[in-house]
């Protein structure tokens, strides 16, 4: 589904692509775990230019499931994303520092008549998941002394005062 011939696409000039991946599918294997527990939509149209580049626009919709970074309750993440996915052929490029330096380009296999849409994919997939996630901009997080939710229990903790056995230590080193 993901792999295209591109002597077809040559031939017809415009090809779709669309799928759905499974959230157990090998290709997401190196992925945290856990972070994708949902199928990956995939709406790609591929189109090709004069010089043998290979476009890809369209869009990957999937959930990921990340903890909140205060309270680390699972917190579902809505994903929908546009792909703009470039592949040149090597050769055409080379001498051309410029374009050479552009991380976004990939390369075409020389040597094959496939170009296979998954490997890029994951990597697209990678970028989009979000490092930090709040359940709620108001969460108030775990208690840091006994780590109750503090969105759901209130505790007698106190994080102001220092402890007084600290107090003694201190007067200590001072002396
Ligand atoms: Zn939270
Ligand atoms: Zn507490």
């Amino acid at each position: 589904m993901f792999r295209v011939n591109l002597t077809d696409l040559d031939r017809k000039g415009k090809q779709i692509v669309e799928g759905t991946i499974p959230p157990d599918d090998a290709l997401w294997g190196d992925l945290d775990d856990g972070v994708l527990d949902y199928p990956v939509d995939i709406h790609l149209t591929l189109t090709t230019t004069a010089s043998g580049q290979v476009l890809a626009r369209g869009a990957l919709t999937t959930e990921l499931l990340r903890n909140c970074r205060r309270c680390l309750t699972d917190v579902t993440v809505p994903v929908r994303e546009e792909l703009n996915l470039f592949w040149s052929v090597p050769d055409e490029l080379r001498g051309s520092d410029e374009k050479e330096e552009d991380e976004s380009i990939r390369w075409l296999d020389p040597t094959s008549n496939e170009l296979d849409l998954r490997d890029a994919l994951r990597e697209e997939l990678l970028l989009m998941i979000p490092r930090f996630v709040l359940c709620d901009d108001e969460c108030q997080g775990l208690c840091p002394l006994c780590g109750i939710n503090r969105n759901d229990e209130t505790c007698e903790c106190t994080l102001e005062e220092p402890d007084p056995r600290w107090d003694a230590l201190r007067a200590l080193q001072n002396d």
